[in-house]
C-alpha cells in the first residue's frame, strides 16, 4: 500500500475516511475559499468540477424536460416505485444497453439508482467482505476510494499507462490480484484523463480478468461520448468472457446531473449473477436505498425512446471543439502539455513541468496560487493520484475557456523560473 490511500481498520469502529481519502468536492472547496475575485478583479472561471450545467451551451435536450413534465402531469408517479426501479424503466435501460451489445439483457438485468454514484456504492457494498480487496485504476475517480473506505474493502492500485493512451496496465493488474480480489475497475471512457479503450484492449481486459476469476466494473457514465478515432464499446461486449457489472446514468450523455437517474446492470450473459440468493441481496440492498424520484424514473423510456441523434452529435461536437481549443491552449503554455490529446468524457489530464517555475513546489501549490491570482480552478493532479499533473475539465463554453488559458498563461509568464 502507497501513497496514504490505506483503509485503517477501527476495532469495529466508525472507519476514519478523512485519512484515506481526499474527495474532489473537498479540494474543490479549500481551492475556491482561496479565490479572490475582488482581489484579483476577475470572474471565477472554474475548470475544475465536471458540471456542464453551469454553461449555457451545454443543455439538456427539449425531449427530456417534455417527458419529465408530463410523468407529473399525468398525476401518475406521485407514489413510490419498486425499490429497484419501476419495470418499464428498467426495461427501457436493458433495451437502450442491448443495442450495443451481442446478446439482450431483461429488465430483471436492470437496478434503477440516484445517479452513477449511487450505483458504485451497491457494487462495492455487494462485493465488500472481510479481507477482500478491490483493484483500482491510477489516476481514477476517488468514489471508488471513499466507498471502499466505508465498506472496509482494501484497495489496490494499477496505474493507466499513459505513454500507451492511458491503457490499463494489465501486468500490474495480475502481479496486484490474490485470492481476495474480487473486482477490477475500468472507467471508459475515461475520467480523468479523457481516453477512449479500444475494442482489443478491452478484450485484454476481460481475459485477463477471466484468467484471475475476477468480476469488471465498467463505469460507462461517459457512454457514447466519444469524439475521437476509437468508437465507444460497452465492456458488457465481453460479458460472455467475464461477469461484467455496468454502471450508467443519464447525468452525463443528457447533461442533467441533477436528475440523479443511474443504473446498475449485470452485463452477464452466463446468469453468474442470476444465482437467487445473490438476486435476493442484491434486492435487500436496494430496500434501504431509495432510488430517484418516481416521476423521473417514469420519464427515462420516453428520454431513452425519443431523444434524436442530433443532440447527441451536437454534444459531442462541442466537446470536440472545446478539447481541441484545450490542447491549442495548452500548447502556448510552456509550463504544462497534454501529452495524450482527449478522445471522449469532460476531461483531460495534462502533466506539470515544475522545473519551468520557480516558486511552485508542486501540482496543489500550482493550483492554490492559481485560484488566488487569477480566479482560475483546476483540479490538482494528487486528487485523483497523479501528482504534479492537473486535471482541466473541457465541458465548458469556449470564451470562458479562452479566459482561463489567457490567465494561466500570465500566471506562468510571472512565474517563469529566470535563466
Ligand atoms: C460523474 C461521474 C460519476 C457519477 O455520476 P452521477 O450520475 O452524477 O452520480 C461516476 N463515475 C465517473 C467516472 C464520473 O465522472
Amino acid at each position: 500500500m502507497e501513497n496514504g490511500t490505506h483503509v485503517h481498520h477501527q476495532g469495529g469502529g466508525l472507519v476514519d475516511t478523512t485519512a484515506a481519502t481526499i474527495t474532489i468536492k473537498g479540494i474543490l472547496s479549500l481551492l475556491l475559499q482561496n479565490v479572490d475575485e475582488k482581489e484579483s478583479k476577475k470572474r471565477l472561471i472554474s475548470l475544475g468540477m465536471g458540471d456542464p450545467t453551469a454553461y449555457s451551451c451545454f443543455h439538456t435536450t427539449h425531449v427530456a424536460q417534455e417527458a419529465v413534465v408530463d410523468a407529473i402531469q399525468s398525476d401518475k408517479f406521485n407514489g413510490y416505485a419498486p425499490t429497484v426501479g419501476l419495470p418499464q424503466t428498467r426495461r427501457a435501460i436493458a433495451e437502450y444497453l442491448s443495442r450495443d451489445l451481442p446478446y439482450k439483457l431483461t429488465s430483471d438485468d436492470v437496478f434503477i439508482t440516484s445517479g452513477c454514484t449511487q450505483a458504485i456504492d451497491v457494487a462495492l457494498a455487494m462485493l465488500a467482505r472481510p479481507g477482500a480487496n478491490i483493484l483500482l485504476p491510477r489516476p481514477g475517480f476517488p468514489i471508488y476510494e471513499l466507498c471502499s473506505a466505508f465498506r472496509n474493502l482494501e484497495v489496490r492500485h494499477f496505474d493507466l499507462l499513459q505513454e500507451s493512451g492511458w491503457e490499463v496496465d494489465l501486468d500490474a493488474v495480475e502481479a496486484l490480484a490474490d485470492q481476495n480480489t474480487v473486482a477490477m475497475v475500468i472507467i471508459n471512457p475515461g475520467n480523468p484523463c479523457g481516453n477512449v479503450y479500444s475494442y482489443q484492449h478491452l478484450e485484454k481486459i476481460a481475459e485477463t480478468a477471466k484468467k484471475l476469476e475476477i468480476l469488471v466494473i465498467a463505469d460507462e457514465v461517459y457512454g457514447h461520448l466519444a469524439f475521437g478515432d476509437k468508437p465507444f464499446v460497452p465492456m458488457g461486449v465481453f460479458g460472455s468472457t467475464v461477469p461484467v457489472l455496468t454502471l450508467g446514468s443519464l447525468s452525463k450523455r443528457w447533461i442533467v446531473p441533477g436528475w440523479r437517474l443511474g443504473w446498475f446492470v449485470t452485463t452477464d450473459p452466463c446468469g453468474t449473477f442470476r444465482k437467487p440468493k445473490i438476486i435476493e441481496r442484491i434486492k435487500k440492498y436496494f430496500d434501504i436505498l431509495g432510488g430517484p424520484a418516481t416521476f423521473i424514473q417514469a420519464a427515462v423510456p420516453s428520454i431513452l425512446e425519443q431523444t434524436e441523434e442530433i443532440f447527441f452529435k451536437k454534444t459531442i461536437y462541442l466537446l470536440k471543439q472545446s478539447s481541441d481549443l484545450c490542447c491549442d491552449r495548452i500548447k502556448e503554455i510552456p509550463c504544462i502539455t497534454c501529452p495524450s490529446k482527449p478522445e471522449g468524457s469532460m476531461a483531460v489530464m495534462v502533466k506539470l513541468d515544475l522545473s519551468l517555475l520557480d516558486d511552485i513546489s508542486d501540482d496543489i501549490d500550482f493550483c492554490f496560487k492559481l485560484a488566488k491570482e487569477e480566479s482560475v480552478i483546476f483540479l490538482p493532479g494528487t486528487a485523483v493520484g497523479l501528482k504534479n499533473w492537473i486535471r482541466v475539465t473541457f465541458a465548458v463554453d469556449q470564451p470562458s475557456l479562452e479566459e482561463a488559458f489567457r490567465r494561466t498563461k500570465s500566471f506562468y509568464q510571472r512565474h517563469a523560473r529566470k535563466l
